[in-house]
Formats: structure tokens, sequence, C-alpha cells
């Protein structure tokens, strides 16, 4: 689903990420995780392509980003990605079911169909009982909640949530994970950004990142070979000097 190589973004002098390499299969539940800085924003907006990378490949369902024209990068976006932000981004003054239906509105079904979809998926994440409501009269809960039946009103494959949780009080916040649970149980990929650490230990996979980096995954299939973990060996009288070749943190 998702595939990145030897990605780099700059801001400036700014190195946001580092040659980061990773990719994300269909159907996964990710968390990426790190401290403020470590680019974790940076690598969901590469993913995302709202931004395009300074160097390296981005490949989003076998799409490779920077061979896209901004419309099909548009219609990428429409069609396979869902976007969740921390900020909830609802239009004010807006109607829920509005503000839902407005998700379609690149695809371009007519506004009674737009709209009826808004409604199945305002139902799907439990708010179906406050269509008419907007944004100011509802809790930062529901919010998420529209903010998602947005995300997911034109059936992405690929849901994006950057601290999906992070304006929320912990028992909304619960509520929003659940959510995002059910839609990857009913088969859409999914990457979630936290910093809260119990929250990403829940998942079944975490990413993480510091400086600009991917730290080295510990998930059984995925730890990647150690550097220098075979040692030369040692032919005839020649013996290897000094710790070159030796596993990281082995001190002769
Ligand atoms: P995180 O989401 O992990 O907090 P970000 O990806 O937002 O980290 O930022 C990574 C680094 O890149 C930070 O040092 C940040 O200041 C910098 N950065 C991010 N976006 C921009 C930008 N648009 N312009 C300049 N610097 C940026
Ligand atoms: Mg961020």
């Amino acid at each position: 689903m998702v595939e990145l190589r030897d990605v780099s973004k700059r801001y400036g002098e700014v190195v946001a990420l580092r040659e980061v390499s990773m990719g994300i299969d269909h159907g996964e539940l990710v968390g990426i995780v790190g401290p403020s800085g470590s680019g974790k924003s940076t690598m969901l907006n590469m993913i995302g392509t709202l931004d395009r990378p300074s160097a390296g490949t981005v490949r989003i369902a076998g799409h490779d980003v920077l061979s896209l024209t901004d419309r099909q990068l548009s219609a990428l976006r429409a069609n396979v990605i869902g976007f969740v932000f921390q900020q909830f981004h609802l239009a004010a003054g807006v109607p829920a079911l509005d503000n839902v239906a407005d998700g379609l509105l690149y695809s371009g079904p007519s506004l009674g169909e737009r709209r009826r979809r808004a409604y199945e998926a305002l139902e799907r994440v439990g708010l179906g009982h406050r269509l008419g409501h907007r944004p100011h009269e509802m809790s930062g809960g529901e919010r998420q909640r529209v903010a998602i039946a947005r995300a997911v009103v034109g059936g992405p494959r690929l849901l994006l949530a950057d601290e999906p949780t992070g304006n929320l009080d912990s028992r909304s916040g619960a509520g929003v994970m659940e959510l995002l649970r059910e839609l990857h149980a009913a088969g859409t990929t999914v990457v979630i950004i936290t910093h809260d650490r119990d929250l990403a230990a829940a998942l079944p996979r975490q990413v993480e990142m510091l400086d600009g980096q991917v730290v080295p995954e510990a998930r059984g299939d995925r730890v990647p070979e150690a550097r220098g973990d075979r040692v030369p060996e040692a032919r005839g009288d020649r013996v290897p000097d000094g710790p070159r070749g030796l596993p990281d943190g082995v001190r002769t």
C-alpha cells in the first residue's frame, strides 16, 4: 500500500526526513510514534502525497508519486486516501451532514447522493442523531467523529490520522481509537501518528521515529540485519584488527 525508499525531505536548512525507507502492507494498522519534531507529520505528508519528497521514491497503491501530475495526485488523494487531523478541520457553521458530504465534492456525485452517503458515514461513526449540529454545538469527540466520517465517506483504502486524539480527553480519545480499529477491521489500512506511548503500544505495529529517521523495528520478520553482523573469517595468520566487523556495542 505504501512504500518509501530513501525518502528525504528538507525545509531550507532543516532536514525533516533523512533517507527513510519503510513499507506498509494492505490491511495493516500502524502507529507512528516519536518525540515532537522527529518527522512524524512530515512522514504522513509524504504518505498522503500532500507534499513531495526532496529525494527518494514514494509509492502509494502502486503509483510512483513523483511521476503523477497534480491532477492525478488530487485524484489519488480523493479516491484512495482519507485524512484525519488533530484540529478536526471542519468547516465552521456548517452542519455535520454537509461537512461530511463535502468530502465527496471532488468525486462529483449529485448533492442528494453526497448527502445520502454522508448520512451513512455519520451513522457508521455513531452520529446519525447529530446531522444538523454545527461544529461549535458538538463535543471534541463528536467533532473528531464527524471528521472521521468525512475522511471515510469516499471509501478510502488508506486512512491517515495525525494525532487524532491529541485534543481529546482520554474517554473521547478511546472512542476515536475504537472507531479507527473498526475501520481497520472492515479492511481499511490505517496509519495513526501519536505521541501517546500507551495508545501506540496497543497497536499491532509501531514505527518509531527519531531525528527524521525510522528506528529499526523489533518485529520478528522485520528485524534488519545488524551492520557488521558477520565477523570476517580470519584467513591464515590474519586476524581482524580492532572492532571493525563486530556487532555494534561489542567492545574489544
Ligand atoms: P513531528 O510531527 O514529529 O512533530 P514534523 O514532521 O512536524 O515533526 O517536523 C520535523 C522537523 O521539520 C521539525 O524540526 C520541524 O520544525 C520541521 N518542519 C516541519 N515542517 C516544516 C515547514 N513547513 N517548514 C520548515 N520546517 C518544517
Ligand atoms: Mg506532528
